[in-house]
């Protein structure tokens, strides 16, 4: 059983809690790599996929889809 960082008020929550004790945040959304487990993750943001659909058109649809980066691995999905 480990700690997390409750994303929301920064307190030390057990993993396997299923919402923050503290301020009541789920954490049954939490995000996961699926790569190597890690909940080191970044949300892609929303801005810069929609850069890339402005520069190179509906055809980068497809490569913008990924929505999470894992900053322990660089895995993206
Ligand atoms: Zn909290
Ligand atoms: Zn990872």
């Amino acid at each position: 059983m480990g700690l997390i960082i409750c994303p929301d008020c920064g307190k030390e929550i057990s993993t396997s809690a299923e919402a923050c004790p503290f301020c009541g945040k789920p954490m049954s959304t939490q995000i996961k790599c699926p790569n190597c487990k890690s909940t080191k993750i970044e949300k892609i943001s929303g801005l810069s996929k929609a850069g890339s659909v402005a520069l190179f058109g509906v055809f980068a649809m497809g490569k913008v889809s990924k929505t999470y980066h894992c900053k322990e691995c660089g895995y993206k999905w």
